[in-house]
């Protein structure tokens, strides 16, 4: 037996709060799937809630801070179910040269008082350099997917107060540059990527492989209680080798769990041998 699919959500509002237009592709992901109705809400400044440039520094976690968005939504739009999504951006743990952006969305369903939450990881484009003359700008510019991906610009450092945005071609580029020039103690300019979601389309791309897992686990149900948001919650190792048949660190079944009954599913892998290469008995 699979998992059991419904669709609660067909019809009804559900609140999307963003500034940085994050409802083009998770508006019509939303449609599609759930036939719900998305309201989105730009009314607040969700920049309040900390900023990529550094000006205004995140509060607590970063789910805490998608979950703030869905409940501000929620409030202005006065629905019961709301959405918020929050990025991040880390170096690669394994080479440390290619920049890692996480994203996740929050749902939050306040009738049956549940969150359920999407999320993907993927590289992104996220660089910076210090530049002292156009030539060089110009060259980080064409190296840098630049104006597909904006850049940011401020005379020299990265924490520098004077910082111009929203720059999307090269006639403003120039413009920016020799402001910041201008101002600037060491004859210097930080240019960096502007990370905001409509700014950088690697990052709208994780966004909507975010939105794709959180609707997955939406129109899931557990059997028992009916509840929406039945998913994986952990992975049981375990998988038997298939050389020496002893059991493995590979995953031998995934346990879904209900967000509010106890109720908890075993789906096991369809192979049912583990890689000799990773067997910790027979291949040490
Ligand atoms: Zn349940
Ligand atoms: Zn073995």
């Amino acid at each position: 037996m699979g998992i059991k699919i419904s669709n609660f959500y067909q019809g009804e509002s559900i609140s999307l709060l963003t500034k940085h237009h994050k409802e083009k592709v998770i508006g019509p992901l939303f449609s599609k799937t759930l036939k719900a109705d998305l309201i989105t809400i730009d009314s607040y400044d969700t920049d309040q809630l900390g900023t990529f440039t550094r000006e205004i520094s995140r509060q607590g976690s970063q789910l805490d801070a998608a979950r703030r968005k869905a409940e501000i939504g929620m409030e202005i739009g006065r629905t019961k179910y709301g959405i918020g999504s929050e990025g991040s951006f880390v170096q690669d743990p394994y080479a440390g040269v290619i920049p890692i952006n996480y994203e996740i969305i929050i749902f939050i369903d306040s009738l049956r008082s549940i969150e359920v939450v999407g999320q993907a990881r993927g590289s992104s484009i996220n660089h910076h350099a210090s530049v002292k003359n156009w030539q060089e700008l110009a060259k980080f510019a064409r190296l840098n997917k630049f104006p597909k991906h904006q850049l940011v610009i401020r005379p020299d450092h990265q924490d520098h107060p004077a910082f111009e945005k929203d720059i999307n071609n090269l006639e403003q580029l120039k413009k920016a540059f020799n402001k910041a020039l201008k101002i600037s103690e060491k004859k210097k300019v930080f240019v960096e990527h502007d990370l905001r979601a409509f700014a950088n389309p690697t990052r709208m791309k994780n966004i909507k492989e975010a939105t794709k897992d959180l609707l997955l686990k939406l129109r899931s149900v557990c059997s028992k209680c009916q509840t929406p948001g039945f998913s994986i919650s952990r992975h049981e190792p375990g998988l038997p080798c298939a050389l020496c048949e002893m059991p493995s660190n590979q995953t031998k079944a995934k346990i879904y769990t209900c967000l509010k009954c106890d109720y908890e599913r075993k789906e096991y892998v369809k192979s049912n041998k583990a890689d000799p290469g990773k067997c910790n008995f027979c291949n040490p």
